[in-house]
């Protein structure tokens, strides 16, 4: 694969300060393909100059020029579609089909969208005698995960540009090709130099150094929890604001009158979509005890249909983490009814699409995020008993409710303590503001609500 050996910096491709590298590794076959710069505290610092060098202008830029640009970004990602897409599924590994449509789709959709808002957006407003302005934070520090290398990157940047900020990104260690072609569709769109800058490097260099970065306004963060926590530390230490998305473990739950064949098959792939790799994935799948076992037979036949259309993990770590899971859930008495342990291939990072029944809701499997194609039935007794268990974890970023009324569904939906819900396998809408309730995050991505996080207010009085 084409890599970059250097930083993009203040509209260019720059040496980067030391000599470090990274490996690209093809989890499909655990080939080193590529090598990028280990970016070092310098390389953040010349960043966030660049950045801050480049803030005076574009916040200045009038919203319909900012509009223009994102549209031009947009055009260039449409432009580079298949390239995006074999770059993503090189890195992460998922089918290239799924790559192209929603790894190198989905971006393209949002892209639309902020170039749509950045020139309607009411950036201006009249409260009584007041004039209240919506001005850009600042300077953007933006830390990714690999999971949807494109998508988290473009659910920062395009909003942070529409608002008016300048942005340095730290992409995951494990996606960085996307990255770096991301920054030349941004260089192509004509974004005047500065305005993006792209850092890649290990988190606990590079990232921290931007998230420390006095030089910063803003953090803007998706991953792990635990680095998540320590992130909004800093954040809170300096004064500085900060949004942070960081995954769950969401509930799919299925109402006695829903359409239980549908609802289960839903379910199950948007578990398995991505290799589980999915913050928002209804992992946990709730059933009445009258249909319980109706759905587990289902649910284990739809899993094993998935077969080995199923991508690897992104990397050794993370397959060593989810198989741990899987044992987990075994030792603790669940019991499997698809996949397992079993490797669907001898060469890379593969899980089978896993399937586990009498899973009950205190179990590890059933708390914790697995981000991997594993599946939890459980089993619930009335309503009041399946939004315990769907409100009874730490997280809340995501949720289906299925029913066979569309207003019993919305009234279940209205209970549970999660940002999303999806009624009876609703569509995706890059509008719809995407965050968490509890642990799950602070502030929202996408639409609106996502510019808003990049703005501040000022009111002047007549
Ligand atoms: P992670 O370490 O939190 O990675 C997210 C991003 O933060 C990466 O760019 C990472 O760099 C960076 N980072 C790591 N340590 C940092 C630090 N001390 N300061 C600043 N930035 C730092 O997540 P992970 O290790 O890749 O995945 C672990 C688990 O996190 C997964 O199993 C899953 O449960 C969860 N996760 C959630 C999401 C989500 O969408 N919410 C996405 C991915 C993972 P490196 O790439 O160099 O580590
Ligand atoms: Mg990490």
């Amino acid at each position: 694969m084409k890599a970059h050996d250097g930083m993009y910096i203040d509209g260019a491709w720059r040496p980067a300060a030391g000599r470090d590298t990274i490996a690209v590794v093809n989890p499909v076959d655990e080939q080193v393909i590529a090598e990028v710069p280990a970016g070092t505290v310098e390389d953040v610092d010349a960043a966030v100059r660049a950045a801050r060098a480049a803030l005076p202008a574009w916040a200045a830029t009038a919203p319909a020029e900012r509009a223009a640009r994102i549209a031009a970004l947009r055009d260039v990602l449409v432009a580079r579609k298949d390239e995006i897409a074999e770059s993503v599924t090189a890195e992460l590994g998922a089918p290239l089909p799924f790559s192209q449509a929603v790894h190198a789709g989905v971006p393209i959709l949002v892209a639309g969208s902020y170039a749509e808002l950045a020139a309607s957006y009411a950036f201006e407003e009249k409260v009584g005698n007041s004039t209240v302005y919506a001005e850009p934070v600042g300077v953007v520090g933006a830390i990714t995960p690999w999971n949807y290398p494109l998508h988290q990157i473009v659910a920062k940047v395009a909003p942070a540009l529409a608002a008016g900020c300048t942005v340095v990104l730290k992409p995951a260690e494990d996606t960085p090709l996307t990255a770096q072609l991301f920054a030349e569709a941004v260089h192509e769109a004509g974004v005047p130099a500065g305005v993006f800058n792209l850092v890649t490097g290990l988190g606990p260099v590079a990232g921290q150094a931007l998230a420390e970065h006095e030089g910063v306004d803003l953090v803007s963060f998706t991953g792990s929890t635990a680095v998540g926590r320590r992130i909004g530390a800093t954040a809170g230490a300096a004064v500085k604001r900060v949004a942070l998305e960081l995954g769950g473990k969401s509930a799919n739950v299925i109402l006695p009158s829903a359409d239980l064949a549908k609802a289960v098959a839903v379910g199950v792939a948007n578990v398995m979509g991505n290799s589980g790799q999915t913050c928002s994935a209804w992992t946990r799948m709730l059933v009445h005890t009258s249909q319980y076992d109706e759905a587990v037979a289902l649910a284990a036949e739809a899993a094993a249909k998935y077969g080995d259309r199923i991508g690897p993990l992104v990397n050794a770590k993370q397959h060593a983490r989810v198989r741990g899971y899987i044992e987990q859930g075994v030792a603790q008495g669940a019991r499997l009814v698809a996949g397992g342990l079993e490797a669907p291939r001898e060469q890379g990072y593969f899980v089978s699409p896993t399937v586990f029944a009498d899973v009950t809701p205190e179990m590890t499997i059933a708390q914790e995020e697995i981000f991997g194609p594993v599946v939890s039935l459980i089993r619930y007794e009335d309503e009041d008993d399946a939004l315990r268990i769907a409100n009874g974890t730490v997280y809340g970023l995501a949720g289906a409710v299925w029913a066979g009324d569309e207003a019993e569904a919305v009234a279940f939906a209205r209970r549970m303590d999660t940002g999303q819900v999806d009624i009876n396998g609703g569509r995706f809408n890059p509008l719809a503001p995407f965050g968490g309730y509890k642990q799950s995050g602070v502030g929202r991505e996408l639409g609106s609500h996502g510019l808003a996080e990049y703005l501040q207010t000022k009111s002047l009085q007549f």
